[in-house]
């Protein structure tokens, strides 16, 4: 009766001891900390970057489970009867002690779960140790399923070198992933975690040989493989080992890393397009450093999910003497040319003009400001498409000015510009050539938004990214307009290579190089896609081969070359609903007037405000004869007919070409009794060449006088048309520092010109 009662307090302190190790126990079967992975779109591996206790290891969440025929190879190599056993496998150990005992040497007598066990802390393998293992392999089968048990073994499983998980080995030595394996790499990684050191050196190559042939033959007998797959398997070679650690689109990589905590980072890259962009920006960057341009980046956006599926920070990460870990994509850099055409559609959508219409291109001065195309030339007149695809500065500042500064720098903001760090006044016109800072990826996503017919909105870069809201900024019509201009090929500093590249007129695209050549950019959209490519240097030199056509486009039309081969073509919408018909003088491209002669018909987008009509024209009585005009109180009898001739701004006349000179008012007939021989309108204050001291903002009466009180007059100010006037003599402007023009022209031909300056 004693002895049951001492053994009944030895069993409940022995279960008490059981339950308080069991409660104790840390159940936990990961003894390292997961490494962090950036997929690509289909889940390939961009980058894996370490773990925090130095390990390279595939985040343990990225495979939900591992293929049935690798756990299987793993089973019968280390652990045949593990779904059955407790944790230690009772037969194994028995066998491993007669062998022991009798002097030949068995491995196998630790389980799956023992070796788990055994990664919690090294030991020596002595038969305490063991003994330890055992005890912590049943408590790690009591408290996690067999399912768990093999999955945190084979993540964790070492691999020689700091690589630890199948996956990571499958990346890192074979460049494939875990489900791409031959049987033969199957066992080849079944093998090496109990001979990791065999990665490590050359000679232990051979021995590694003969332990995964002896795990295919077994394959074999065990009927997993046939024998002609055993045969295919036994002929292939063990790799090399390199730890090929994948870095694609590393500056994207690592910003994502910082910034993201999960440990699998799922992108919208596509791998494919990637990997191209990465030999094609390669090369490219090595011949552009021929010309002093050490610093590339692109990006590629697909239009229709607004998902940027390539990406290039830089394509020579480690050319660290040139600042090479600077992300390209995502730094500020001045914007040239790039801008002006959002500017234009804007102006399409306000009613200012179309793609036909005329737009002065003469020397022009906003205070000590005065624009200057890129060749210094002046074209005099020019049509809006030409001036927008030859990239002419002055048309553009010109229209910017009367479009206004502040309500483009408002829409640079709300189209997703988050460069601009100073207010529109400090801007002023130069905006528009330039004078801001913009990034490739929010330059590139507004052109993607043009090409989405205005839609504007922020493009995506991770798997799950929600799609942002979008705002309508531009209408779809002034997008198409502006896009059907930009596809012209026909522009300076492009060569016919181009031209034979076999896809002529199905990309728009603009260029545009900053001032001093040091940022030279190239942006275009296919319809399926929007590339955007920048190039310059870091360290602000410029190169004379720096500019946008020479530098970045070449390799804008190298990367929309690779889509025409994924895409078989480029398609063509249907965008006939977004227009409707406009009759247009033909001379100026506005709206068809009265004075207006010949005319054309066009499109205009069908949401935009009606174009502005031609204000250039008036129909006046000219004798052809005399090549005089007359009026009633000089004509005799009905020797004139009525014939349109064009009001342009006397500062003009010397950059015209022969097609407008030809239809400029000629003198009234120099007979008229009306006329007067002295000048018959002057500018009579300000005073030519005179020198004003104004405070800033500061208005000044331009007086005006005429003997033709009933003849009609135009008011240029800075060649912008003030007004037009019968009668009024006195008109208020707000002239800026340094030179400002004022012309007026009438009705008889008569013109007078002021130049003055404000200090
Ligand atoms: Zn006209
Ligand atoms: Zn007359």
């Amino acid at each position: 009766m004693k002895n049951w009662k001492k053994f009944y307090w030895l069993l409940i302190v022995l279960i008490a001891a059981i339950l308080l190790l069991f409660i104790t126990f840390d159940k936990n079967i990961y003894f390292i900390s997961s490494g962090k992975a950036v997929l690509s779109k289909d889940g390939h591996l961009m980058s894996l970057f370490i773990s925090k206790d130095d390990q390279y290891v595939m985040p343990f969440s990225f495979y939900k489970d591992y293929p049935e025929k690798f756990k299987e190879c793993v089973l019968i190599k280390e652990d045949k009867r593990f779904y059955y056993h407790p944790g230690f496998d009772p037969i194994s150990i028995i066998r491993a002690f007669i062998g022991n005992i009798s002097g030949q040497k068995r491995s196998g007598a630790s389980t799956i779960t023992m070796q788990l066990a055994r990664m919690r802390s090294l030991r020596k393998r002595t038969y305490f140790n063991k003994m330890k293992e055992i005890f912590e392999a049943i408590l790690i089968e009591l408290t996690n399923s067999k399912k768990q048990i093999l999955k945190a073994y084979l993540d964790q499983a070492p691999y020689g070198m700091n690589i630890r998980g199948v996956g990571t080995a499958a990346n890192l030595f074979f460049l494939k992933d875990i489900d791409e394996l031959s049987w033969a790499e199957y066992a080849t990684l079944a093998v090496l975690p109990n001979n990791p050191s065999y990665v490590n050196f050359v000679v232990q190559r051979d021995r590694l040989r003969i332990k995964r042939d002896e795990l295919l033959k077994k394959l074999l007998d065990e009927k997993m493989i046939s024998l002609p797959i055993y045969k295919l398997s036994i002929a292939e070679k063990i790799p090399e080992f390199k730890k090929n650690i994948p870095f694609y689109a590393p500056h994207l990589c690592m910003s994502l890393k910082d910034k993201r905590s999960s440990y699998v980072i799922h992108t919208t890259i596509d791998m494919d397009i990637q990997k191209q962009l990465e030999t094609i920006t390669k090369e490219e960057l090595r011949a552009l450093k021929k010309h002093g341009i050490n610093n590339l980046s692109v990006i590629v956006i697909k239009n229709s999910s607004r998902e940027i599926i390539g990406y290039i920070g830089n394509p020579l990460f480690f050319d660290l003497p040139n600042d090479s870990m600077v992300d390209g994509v995502r730094a500020s850099r001045s914007t040239g040319s790039i801008l002006k055409p959002f500017l234009y559609a804007l102006a399409i959508d306000e009613g200012m003009i179309l793609p036909e219409s005329i737009l002065f291109d003469i020397p022009t001065f906003y205070g000590p400001y005065s624009p200057e195309n890129f060749d210094g030339t002046f074209q005099g007149v020019v049509r809006v498409k030409d001036a927008l695809i030859r990239s002419l500065n002055v048309p553009a500042v010109r229209l910017l000015q009367s479009y206004s500064v502040n309500a483009f720098y408002y829409f640079l903001k709300q189209a997703g510009m988050t460069t601009l760090f100073r207010d529109a006044d400090d801007y002023g016109l130069s905006l528009i050539i330039g004078g801001a800072e913009g990034n490739l990826r929010e330059i590139s996503e507004m052109f993607c938004s043009l090409a989405n017919g205005g839609e504007f909105t922020r493009s995506k870069i991770l798997f799950d990214e929600k799609s942002y809201p979008k705002k309508s900024l531009i209408s779809n019509g002034a997008s198409t307009l502006i896009l059907d201009c930009l596809k012209d090929l026909s522009r300076p500093g492009i060569d016919r290579i181009y031209a034979q590249l076999g896809y002529s007129n199905q990309i728009s695209w603009k260029t545009g190089t900053s001032y001093g050549a040091k940022d030279a950019w190239a942006v275009g959209s296919d319809g399926e896609y929007t590339v955007g490519v920048w190039s310059g240097n870091f360290n602000g030199d410029s190169s004379p081969d720096l500019t946008g056509s020479r530098a970045s486009a070449p390799v804008l039309f190298r990367i929309f070359a690779l889509f025409k081969e994924k895409e078989n073509g480029f398609k063509d919408k249907d965008h006939s609903k977004e227009f409707s018909e406009i009759v247009l003088c033909e001379k100026t491209g506005y709206r068809a007037g009265p004075g207006c002669e010949k005319t054309i018909t066009s499109k205009r987008p069908a949401d935009a405000k009606l174009l502005k009509s031609c204000p250039y024209h008036v129909r006046l009585p000219y004798n052809k004869e005399k090549n005089e005009i007359v009026c009633s109180s000089c004509w005799q009898g009905f020797d004139y007919n009525l014939k349109s001739f064009l009001y342009f701004p006397p500062e003009i006349q010397p950059y015209l070409s022969e097609n407008y000179k030809k239809d400029l008012i000629p003198k009234h007939n120099p007979l008229c009794p009306e006329i007067d021989h002295k000048k018959s309108i002057r500018i009579n204050y300000p005073t030519d060449k005179a020198v004003l001291s104004l405070v800033k903002d500061e208005k000044i009466a331009i007086r005006i006088s005429t003997n033709q009180k009933n003849t009609k007059y135009f008011l240029y100010f800075n060649s912008i048309l003030l007004d037009k006037s019968i009668g009024q003599e006195v008109f208020y402007i707000t002239p800026k520092k340094g030179k400002n023009i004022i012309s007026v022209i009438n009705e008889k031909g008569d013109t007078d010109k002021v130049i003055f300056f404000v200090r």
